[in-house]
């Protein structure tokens, strides 16, 4: 992705769904999937008369993320009225946090190509979901839409990056980083395809070395890593053309194509909304202080970052690996076991990263409910490193091994797989195999040296794959040298 004399500068707005038992302002389940409307209240409906009352969990939730990427957690934040009107919106406004949001002025620091680099969050604020509209049938049939307010009041945190992102990359980097973050805090499940974590980019471009940000777009509803980079990339390309061609970028709200691979404009800045916030006579303001942001402080577990830091510095890993070992806490925990057990943390690593994210992905359980677990693992190296098995046979028995969760060391015994060290054995089936093909050998002594691989290749055919490589490549040259003499 290069964008010859000009750059990129992207801010992202993302959305992340709180998992609280309750909605923000009601005491109504969040659980997902209940009949519709099952989940609603005089509250969270917009009847007349019913009051908000917040819910501590969903603060706790906003200054843990606060606190994770390094924010100064306000002391007084308020709860303003985002007025609009919209089918799925009961009350006619959205609860948010406008002027005075929860959590301002943090970072992270992503890892790019050139090392590692700070993006500056502007500011964290809480806010309450809309309903969900189900419109019937295609458009041009559709006679009727239906309303499900389960959704509607369920919390959510809107985290606004500065515009310190350059690349479709970068903000990919960055999402995935607050992504693992908001999941390794259990406050969100980061979960993409199902909505609980949704982006909206910021997009304009400027010449290098330009101080002045450029007019930009906004690409909405991108929810997915896939899509984002492409969307972004085309943003930025379609941009540069239109400054190219003398033209002027149009401040206005775009939709990503997935089936096209293009942004297309949804409304202009003349359309857009003028919400007329104002604070919610309703709520309070919300009063935080030192006491109870220290509560939240010692309940931090290790973030991503820091423990990405620490596999580098503990186990000496390349950040490629790290950064897939740390994207899910309980992988970090996988592979920390393992290494307890089998203290060579590349070796884990190259099997977690290959067959053991394959089967993973192929049985699609989640770690913790793995029945192979970081012992089987350790065994299983401990088999090859010993000799007992070769690579080929580990990695063949391997997706038996994860889905019964089997005892490697008990499976080759009784398969009566392990690999044959007994020289006297390996040298039968060298004898063999030379006997067995006067012809190739006599093209061998002639010097077509290649064929050492198709004699490799028979004996441990004839060994059912079993032979130590190591003694049959040893016990062969030495038999060859003696044919050729
Ligand atoms: P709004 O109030 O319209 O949402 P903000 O000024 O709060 O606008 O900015 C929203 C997001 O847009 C932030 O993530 C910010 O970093 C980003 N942003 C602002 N200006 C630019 C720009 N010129 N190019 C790219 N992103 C921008
Ligand atoms: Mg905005
Ligand atoms: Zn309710």
């Amino acid at each position: 992705m290069d964008y010859g004399e000009f750059e990129g500068v992207i801010g992202l707005e993302v959305h992340a769904q709180l998992l609280t038992e309750s909605k923000l302002f009601c005491g109504c389940s969040t659980k997902f999937g209940a009949e519709p409307n099952a989940h609603t209240c005089p509250v969270c409906m917009g009847l007349p008369g019913a009051l908000p009352v917040l819910n501590k969990k969903a603060v706790n939730y906003a200054i843990k993320l606060g606190l994770a990427l390094n924010c100064t957690v306000n002391r007084k934040s308020i709860f303003a009225r985002k007025n609009y009107y919209y089918p799925d919106l009961p009350k006619g406004y959205q609860i948010s946090q406008y002027e005075e949001p929860i959590c301002v002025n943090g970072h992270i620091y992503i890892t790019t190509g050139n090392g590692k680099k700070k993006i500056r969050i502007r500011r964290i604020h809480l806010e309450e979901d809309a309903g969900k509209l189900i419109h019937e049938g295609t458009i041009e049939t559709s006679s009727y839409t239906l309303v499900d307010f389960n959704r509607a009041s369920i919390p959510l945190l809107e985290i606004v990056s500065e515009p310190d992102i350059s690349t479709p990359r970068e903000a990919v980097e960055y999402l995935k980083l607050l992504r693992s973050t908001l999941v390794y805090l259990e406050i969100c499940d980061g979960n993409m395809e199902e909505g609980s974590l949704r982006c909206d980019a910021n997009i304009s471009v400027r010449k290098k070395g330009d101080t002045k940000f450029g007019t930009r777009t906004e690409l909405k509803n991108l929810n997915s890593f896939r899509y984002i980079e492409k969307a972004l990339d085309y943003e930025i390309r379609r941009q540069i053309e239109t400054i190219k061609k003398g033209q002027q970028i149009i401040q206005e709200t775009r939709l990503f194509n997935p089936d096209q691979g293009i942004t297309y404009s949804m409304r202009g800045k003349e359309e857009a909304h003028d919400y007329r916030y104002f604070p919610d006579p309703d709520l309070l303001p919300l009063i935080v202080d030192e006491e109870w942001i220290e509560t939240i402080k010692v309940t931090l577990p290790e973030l991503p970052s820091e423990k990405m830091e620490r596999f580098v510095q503990q186990y000496n890993l390349p950040q490629y690996d790290v950064e897939i070992l740390c994207s899910e806490k309980e992988l970090a925990n996988y592979f920390e076991e393992t290494v307890k057990l089998y203290p060579e943390p590349k070796a884990v690593s190259n099997w977690i990263m290959t067959e053991f994210l394959r089967e993973l992905k192929e049985t699609d359980v989640p770690i913790e409910k793995v029945k192979f677990r970081p012992q089987h693992l350790a065994e299983l190296l401990y088999l090859i490193k010993d000799g007992k098995i070769s690579i080929k046979i580990a990695k063949d028995m391997f997706p038996e091994l994860f889905r019964k969760g089997i005892s490697p060391k008990k499976y080759v015994e009784e398969k009566n797989i392990l690999q044959i060290s007994d020289e006297s054995l390996i040298k039968q089936a060298v004898e063999k195999v030379i006997l067995g093909h006067p012809k190739e050998v006599e093209e061998y002594k002639k010097g077509k040296e290649k064929l050492f691989g198709f004699f490799v290749g028979q004996v441990m055919k004839e060994t059912k794959g079993r032979a130590n490589p190591k003694l049959v490549n040893d016990i062969l040259r030495e038999k060859l040298k003696k044919q050729s003499e």
